[in-house]
């Protein structure tokens, strides 16, 4: 909102390397079809609204009292679902929960990063892990992705070997590229960090459950130095719960809970994804549709001559265009909202209802019809 006395943040005593940046911003418009925020377009299914709204007027009736600051219940039943769908037993004392994986990451980075500490990710990825690292005044490097925006685990290596830093980040299946790396990519990765170490290891895995592959949850086995961090944001369709959370040895979730805020996670959103994990098997049902969208919209995609990158997310990063802002206004012209990720010659659009991916495939086919 504008002021009218001309003031800009940086006017203010604001932290040097805060100066001239902006702030995290994918524009919130009000289009009728939107497919820029990697969000579920399933609304929760009402037996869960009930279920949300039972909770919470329980919790209600406590909130005279602050919440389980170490919020137990919930991250047994976190830990609860990763066992189930990984198959790797993991224990409460394995899991913690914050305020959306954003927070993770920042508590994980106050820990383990911070002023003379340096932190390096493998570019394009989720613009996050930068931000949070200048946030909490931790050096950020770019490291190098392949061609076809895979990592390439010699040339990842030899970038933590030459940057030596205190904290790598994987994101598996990156945004915004949705390709996924294997097991031995990590472990490369995670060699290459003890060489230099001790150095963590977080492996992102806000996407995993739209993967063709599975989870890398069961390398933190006897690695102390790797995390994994998840989201209750995309799969289970509730970004605005706003609820994220880790699985790593006992020793990295005593280490975060030298940062976190007393009290940070609500009674009110512990209560809320208790009652989602309830209803874990309906929300992983609409993720199997919201996989078979994907799988079409790559598939058309490329049948409309677009180049297609691999997808293991709820998202597809397509191209090439010469200007791709260009096509995104196009696109947005014709009432559909996509995501122009600053991937120069590329866009990216979320798997949306068949409804919606139909209507972005119209205004894509229309695109393509006036560059001939
Ligand atoms: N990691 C990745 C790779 C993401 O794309 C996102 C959301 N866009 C997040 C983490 C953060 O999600 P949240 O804070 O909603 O859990």
């Amino acid at each position: 909102p504008a002021r009218g006395d001309g003031l800009h943040p940086d006017d203010l005593p604001i932290r040097e390397e805060l100066r001239g940046k902006s702030a995290y911003g994918a524009p919130q418009l009000d289009v009728p079809v939107q497919l820029n925020t990697n969000e579920n377009p399933y609304p929760l299914p009402e037996p869960l609204v009930e279920r949300i709204a039972e909770r919470v007027r329980e919790a209600a009736r406590g909130l005279n009292r602050y919440p389980d600051r170490d919020a137990v219940e919930l991250r047994t039943a976190l830990a609860g679902y990763l066992t189930r769908t990984t198959g790797h037993p993991v224990t409460t004392d394995q899991v913690w929960a914050a305020n959306g994986s954003n927070e993770v990451i920042q508590q994980l980075l106050q820990t383990f990063g911070g002023p003379g500490r340096t932190a390096i990710g493998f570019e394009p990825s989720y613009s996050m892990h930068g931000l949070i690292s200048r946030g909490t005044g931790t050096h950020w490097i770019s490291g190098p992705r392949a061609e076809d925006f895979t990592i390439d685990p010699g040339a990842a290596a030899r970038a933590v070997a030459e940057h030596r830093p205190d904290v790598v980040f994987i994101t598996s299946p990156n945004n915004p590229t949705g390709t996924a790396v294997d097991a031995d990519t990590v472990l490369a990765l995670y060699e290459a960090a003890q060489a230099v170490g001790p150095t963590l290891v977080v492996v992102d895995e806000a996407y995993v459950e739209f993967s063709h592959r599975p989870s890398l949850l069961p390398l933190i086995e006897g690695r102390p130095e790797l995390v994994v961090s998840r989201t209750m944001s995309k799969a289970f369709g509730a970004a605005g719960l706003r609820l994220g959370y880790l699985a790593a040895h006992p020793a990295v979730v005593e280490a975060v809970q030298l940062v976190r805020l007393p009290y940070h996670l609500s009674a009110v959103t512990q209560a809320t994804a208790l009652a989602a994990l309830e209803h874990t098997d309906t929300l992983l049902g609409y993720v199997e549709q919201l996989k078979d969208e994907r799988d079409r919209l790559v598939a058309e995609l490329r049948a409309l001559g677009f180049e297609v990158t691999e997808s293991d997310a709820n998202f597809v990063q397509f191209g090439r265009f010469p200007d791709a802002h260009e096509a995104w206004r196009k696109i947005l012209d014709r009432g559909v909202l996509v995501r122009d990720n600053g991937v120069p010659g590329w866009l990216r659009v979320t798997a949306g209802t068949p409804a919606e991916n139909d209507a972005f495939l119209d205004a894509v086919r229309e695109l393509k019809k006036e560059q001939r």
